[in-house]
């Protein structure tokens, strides 16, 4: 058997930086990754054989923890019948009109292949179907990879965007503005300056990708009337926070509707999977009943369709799921609180449903720039304290933690065993 770091010098020879998507590589921590082996509920091991409780599930889609048996089953049912037709399937009509049972507002579904897919597919409907061009996007959300999502965070409000990565050009960029997440003035300002232009308004409605960043009340419902009144359509971008909130996502949890939501991760349970939906007056623009052109080889493939099924069919049934995994993040959450006190770390804790976040800044985090004070040196003594005592968190300050309903309260015990001690390590170095 080869070992963490063989692996991954090897790796690095042939993936650059040795890894297929990049926080894997733990630059930001200064380590070198352990290369997974194998994974069960709540627990990870790795090539060298080493236990950990496993925090990111994936980054989201493993809610009933890993290789659940239902879900494997499911899956290793279909790919008897064949791994892929290209051709319309009786389990995708069973997907989408159990999305369109579980989730509010949504009428109808198009599969694809990926968070980063749907959200590009939903933003091209959002123009095609307003004839508008301009989105506004939040400073610090993350919408996959897409050129026009791929805007400096940041960036500054009230300026037309500028693409964070080489390669997107000026232009691809040019249409998506930025808002400040939490502060509606920023978007009405967007709005002023850009009357008649703006196609939708893209957010993740608990913002988990600059850490775990709640909305603010009134926040979801403020961009709502906006949007209203200005004719442009809301997007959430529900990759993280669909069937995690709650069965019908972050409609149902805030209470407020959308016109369009894209989903990934949950209802692929661990196989690659995304959608979008909306009413049917919009998806009906998509192509082949509309103009609106998108298409996909391995769409609504049968092995993924299985596994997603089993995976909201679970949840669908047992709404005590959710129950279990919010009450499991208040506990880790309250725990990490009084910690921070004991030992006067400057830090403190968020927390929306099963998502957690331990922020290195006093006085929590509502926005981007917050985001940004946290000192993130400070977090990586923290990961790596928390590593080396078997707990598997997400090498980034910017990253969620998530609970699944493997999870136990002994679990949370032992993690926040861990963080005291890391905390006293830190305290005495
Ligand atoms: N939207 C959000 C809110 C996400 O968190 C992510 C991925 N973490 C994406 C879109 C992109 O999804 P994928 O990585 O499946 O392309």
């Amino acid at each position: 058997m080869m070992r963490s770091a063989d692996l991954f010098r090897e790796a690095k020879k042939v993936i650059p930086g040795g890894v297929n998507s990049p926080v894997r590589a733990y630059q930001s921590v200064g380590l070198e990754p352990p290369f997974i082996a194998k994974a069960k509920g709540a627990r990870v091991y790795d090539e060298d054989g080493r236990e950990y409780i496993d925090y990111i599930g994936s980054w989201g889609p493993m809610i009933l923890g890993q290789a659940d048996q239902r879900v494997c089953n499911a899956v290793m049912e279909a790919a008897k019948d064949g791994l892929s037709f290209g051709a319309p399937t009786a389990r995708e009509v069973e997907m989408a009109r159990l999305i369109t049972k579980m989730v509010p507002h949504v009428e109808m579904v198009r599969m694809v292949n990926s968070g980063t897919e749907a959200v590009m597919s939903a933003v091209r409907l959002a123009r095609g179907a307003t004839g508008r061009d301009k989105i506004v996007k939040f400073s610090g959300c993350y919408h996959g990879h897409s050129d026009p999502m791929l805007v400096k965070a940041g960036s500054g409000l009230m300026t037309a965007g500028v693409p964070s990565s080489l390669g997107v050009p000026e232009k691809a960029a040019e249409d998506t503005l930025t808002a400040e997440y939490n502060d509606l003035s920023s978007v009405r300002e967007l709005f002023e300056r850009y009357t008649g232009e703006i196609a939708a308004v893209i957010v993740e409605p608990v913002a988990a990708n600059m850490g775990v960043v709640p909305p603010e009340k009134g926040f979801l419902s403020g961009l709502r009337e906006i949007c209203d009144q200005s004719g442009a359509l809301l997007l959430f971008d529900e990759v993280i926070t669909g069937f995690r909130l709650s069965k019908g996502g972050a409609q149902e949890y805030f209470g407020v509707r959308a016109d369009l939501v894209t989903f990934g991760k949950i209802i692929g349970g661990g196989m690659p999977v995304g959608a979008y939906c909306g009413s049917r007056a919009l998806m009906e623009t998509v192509s082949p009943t509309g103009k609106v052109y998108q298409a996909g080889t391995l769409s609504g493939n049968p092995v993924a369709m299985a596994a997603g099924l089993a995976q909201l069919k679970i949840l669908d049934g047992h709404p005590e799921i959710y129950e279990h995994i919010d009450n499991l993040a208040q506990r880790l959450e309250n725990g990490l609180q009084s910690l921070v006190e004991k030992y006067r770390i400057p830090a403190s804790v968020t927390r929306c449903g099963s998502l957690c976040c331990l922020f290195f800044r006093e006085g929590g985090v509502r926005n981007y720039p917050e985001a940004q004070q946290c000192d993130t040196a400070l977090f990586a003594r923290y990961f790596k304290g928390m590593l080396r005592r078997g707990i598997y968190l997400a090498p980034s300050q910017f990253e969620a933690i998530f609970i699944g309903d493997a999870h136990t309260e002994s679990d949370i015990d032992k993690t926040l065993q861990a963080a005291d001690e890391t905390f006293a390590e830190m305290k005495a170095e």
